[in-house]
């Protein structure tokens, strides 16, 4: 029983371990289109961006203007 429990826990930090190798990789690819339009949604949504002011089609939030671009 005691051998489960460890190989459960094991099996655990290795998805933590994958998990944040993920979230870390997200934050540096800040280079796409949500980010580097000259309106960009404030949460950075998937497939957001524009280069006229709008409403972002995943999260429904008005566009801001883009300091960066
Ligand atoms: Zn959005």
């Amino acid at each position: 029983m005691k051998s489960i429990i460890f190989k459960a826990s094991i099996l655990l930090l290795l998805i933590g371990s994958l998990t944040a190798c993920s979230s870390n990789s997200s934050e540096i690819n800040k280079t796409g289109k949500e980010y580097s339009s000259a309106y960009v949604c404030p949460m950075h949504c998937d497939g957001s961006g524009s280069d006229s002011a709008g409403t972002c089609p995943v999260c429904a939030m008005d566009y801001i203007e883009n300091d960066k671009h």
